[in-house]
């Protein structure tokens, strides 16, 4: 059964839930956001641990951003309908977010780029004056449907269908990066330590003995910068979490505001939800499903979990102040903020 709570926003320090059991952190800007390592270990050599990270995050960069000149993804979508040969790794990645567009119908897709700009998004957009009319919305519409995507393996090639379908993996490339340092980290023997790209989150081990993994704060995205938070729940060895949020990206249009999550299906903004937040065992899955199960909203995105994620667990904090828990958010020893 979903579980319905009314939304508070009680005042608990996000870092104050975890400053108890981290003895060594380390924060850095990086992806027009804020990279962190926590370890529960107070020897640990972060200066050596943030280089390792920060390497990784740097070659993701130059693959998936699309918001460097001369990234794969740049390439990619500078090739028009011609395909191009791709690496290992951007395979990879398309493919799971195939998997995602598939899987919801549409509700997540990699080729979400030209709708995006169309509301005023992305890199060296402008928001238009007015709301974009019905028919380009439809028209743009319909570039982002994955199916205009071919990669073709062996050969390693990816083509557009057409001109005017271009790729987006900012849904999905922070997590797959935050996999890759993790994975890292758990090949050079570190032992317990958090990572944290722009709130895409990934636990090794646990912040300190018998604690069972991390106990993590989800924000309250009414209030993002002040520190409020709607509870917190224990992240367990090896686990991930994301959140996909309309609070820190947005635009306004004719005094209207607009989140960046577009729901491709429609080509609109996606409405409905103020921000959605998943567990996961990867960071990659957490990722792409914070984005697809804000699209889909708590309901279709229940429906969605049962059928293709049921070991995820999602809670929703919806516009009309509501928070909405998958059935196995709960068993995650979710604990509702308190008055302190
Ligand atoms: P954040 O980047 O704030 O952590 P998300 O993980 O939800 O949040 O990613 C939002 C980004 O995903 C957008 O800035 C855009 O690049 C891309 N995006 C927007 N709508 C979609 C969608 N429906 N499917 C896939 N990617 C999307
Ligand atoms: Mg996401």
């Amino acid at each position: 059964m979903i579980k319905r709570l009314a939304a508070v926003a009680i005042l608990v320090s996000i870092a104050g839930c975890e400053r108890h059991s981290v003895t060594a952190h380390s924060r850095w800007p990086v992806m027009g956001t804020v990279a962190a390592v926590s370890c529960a270990d107070p020897t640990a050599d972060m200066e050596q641990l943030r280089q390792t990270a920060d390497e990784i995050y740097r070659d993701s960069i130059s693959r998936f951003s699309a918001w460097t000149d001369g990234s794969e993804l740049a390439k990619i979508n500078a090739s028009g309908t011609n395909g191009v040969a791709v690496s290992e790794e951007m395979a990879k990645l398309v493919e799971i977010s195939i998997h995602y567009s598939r899987t919801s119908g549409g509700a997540f897709s990699p080729l979400v780029s030209p709708l995006l700009r169309l509301w005023g998004f992305g890199w060296k957009a402008t928001p238009p004056d007015a709301p974009p009319d019905d028919e380009t919305v439809r028209k743009l519409a319909a570039t982002a449907r994955w199916e205009n995507l071919s990669l073709n393996r062996p050969a390693l090639t990816l083509r557009l269908a057409r001109p005017d379908a271009k790729l987006d993996l900012g849904g999905i490339a922070k997590g797959y990066a935050v996999d890759k340092v993790w994975e890292r980290f758990r090949d050079i023997g570190v032992t317990n330590a958090l990572v944290d790209l722009g709130g895409n989150l990934r636990c090794l081990g646990e912040a300190a003995p018998g604690r069972g993994g991390w106990r993590t704060a989800v924000r309250d995205p009414l209030s993002p910068a002040s520190g409020y938070i709607l509870g917190t729940f224990l992240l367990r060895p090896g686990e991930a979490v994301a959140t996909s949020g309309n609070y820190e990206r947005f635009v306004t249009i004719a005094g209207k505001r607009y989140a960046h999550i577009i729901d491709p299906r429609t080509g609109r903004p996606a409405e409905g939800v103020l921000s959605c937040t998943v567990i996961a065992n990867t960071a990659v899955a957490a990722d792409a499903l914070s984005t697809t199960l804000f699209v889909l909203g708590p309901n279709d995105g229940n429906e969605y979990l049962r059928k293709h994620a049921p070991d995820c667990a999602a809670l929703w904090v919806t516009e009309s102040d509501e928070q909405i828990l998958s059935d196995n958010f709960q068993a995650r020893n979710w604990q509702p903020a308190q008055v302190r």
